[in-house]
Order: structure tokens, then C-alpha cells, then sequence
């Protein structure tokens, strides 16, 4: 029997260092991050197709019309949304997506797939979380404010998850990942079929 991959939301605060969380779990290939449609235009380094599909409003106010999304999020004065093209054949194969999604997202997903993960990656402060987007530098200051103050405000849907963990060291907050998957994979709920094909051939 081949077993379905699990739908996982993965939302931090700008600045939470899920990049670097990210690229670290992708490494295994269990694990497949969805790619997203946003209408913001793309950062110095990012690729089409790669880190987003980049798209008009005009193009994205068409794809929600169509029924492709399976949510889609205002944020920071644009679009972003998740293609259920970019999830559901992938979940079929046994692969387990990630969705890097906002908070307003994570909801929608939690109303729509039940079964969905969710996991919140919070930083250890609100003050470091303002030095990292400084140090990265990839904003301006009036970018960096309005992502500080919707970081506070995401940090208020944090329990409202089912996982929260933090990021202060790296190599901890991964391993707290698998671990959390891996708890989530032996999880009664989720191996009923498994328990009725051992009784079936028992
Ligand atoms: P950024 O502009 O930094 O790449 O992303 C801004 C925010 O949009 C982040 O919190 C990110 O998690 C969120 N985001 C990215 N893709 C999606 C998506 O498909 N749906 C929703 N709801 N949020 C997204």
C-alpha cells in the first residue's frame, strides 16, 4: 500500500530564518516545497518557476476565478497563493508538501484539509527578528517596519497551530521539524488503514 504524503504548513515571520530551515529539510527527498503564484516582483537571486511563479494581478485574480487555488492571501500589498497543482499530484506520489505559506493561509488550509500539519516557526524575540531583516538587507527600511509589525501580528496566530517551534539555532529547530513529522507519521489517526490491512491478512 502506498501511503499518501502529508500536507504541511510551514508559515514564520519574516526574518525567522525559514529560508535556511527550508533548504535543510528539502534536503531530503521526502519532502517537496510547494511553489507559490505572488503578484510582488522578484528579489535580486529569485527565479521564475524556481522560488515563485511571478504573475500580473490580472493573470492572478483569473487563476482564483478559475478554481486553481487552494488559498490565496493578501500580504504586504500583494497576492501570494498555492496552486493545487503544485500539491495534490505530489501528495498522491507519497511525497509530503510543504506550503510556505502567511498565517491568513494557514487558516484557509486548516478549514479546507483537516489532515494539514501546521507548524509555526516563531524567533526567539521580536528584536532579533528586526536585526536579521537588517542584516539581510534585501529591503528598505520602510519594507523592513511594515514586515516587523505584521511579523508582531502573525506571532498572535502562533497558537492556533499545532506545532511551535523556535528558531534560534539552526541545527535544533530542523531537528525539531522531523521530529514533529515523525511524530505526526505514527500518529494513531493517521495509520487506521495500515491497522486494517494487518487485521485483513492477520
Ligand atoms: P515573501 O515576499 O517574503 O517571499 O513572502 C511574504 C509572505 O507571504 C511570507 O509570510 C510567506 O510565507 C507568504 N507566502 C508565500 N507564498 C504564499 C502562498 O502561496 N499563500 C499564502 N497565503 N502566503 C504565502
Amino acid at each position: 500500500m502506498k501511503t499518501k504524503g502529508r500536507l504541511i504548513v510551514f508559515s514564520a515571520p519574516s526574518g525567522c530564518g525559514k529560508g535556511t530551515m527550508l533548504a535543510e529539510i528539502l534536503k531530503d527527498e521526502q519532502f517537496r516545497c510547494s511553489v507559490s503564484a505572488t503578484t510582488r516582483k522578484p528579489r535580486e537571486g529569485e527565479t521564475d518557476g524556481v522560488n515563485y511563479y511571478f504573475i500580473t494581478n490580472e493573470e492572478f485574480e483569473k487563476r482564483v476565478a478559475d478554481g486553481e487555488f487552494l488559498e490565496h492571501a493578501g500580504y504586504c500589498d500583494h497576492y501570494y497563493g498555492t496552486l493545487l497543482s503544485e500539491v495534490d499530484p505530489y501528495l498522491e506520489k507519497g511525497i509530503n508538501v510543504i506550503l510556505e505559506i502567511e498565517v491568513q493561509g494557514a487558516m484557509k488550509v486548516r478549514e479546507s484539509r483537516p489532515d494539514a500539519l501546521l507548524v509555526f516557526i516563531a524567533p526567539p524575540s521580536v528584536q532579533e527578528l528586526s536585526r536579521r531583516l537588517h542584516k539581510r538587507g534585501t529591503e528598505s527600511e520602510e519594507v523592513i517596519e511594515q514586515r516587523v509589525a505584521a511579523s508582531y501580528k502573525e506571532l498572535t496566530f502562533a497558537p492556533k497551530y499545532d506545532y511551535i517551534i523556535v528558531n534560534d539555532a539552526l541545527e535544533d529547530a530542523v531537528s525539531d521539524f522531523f521530529a514533529v513529522v515523525r511524530a505526526e507519521q505514527l500518529n494513531a489517526k493517521f495509520q487506521s488503514e495500515f491497522i486494517n490491512e494487518v487485521l485483513e491478512n492477520a
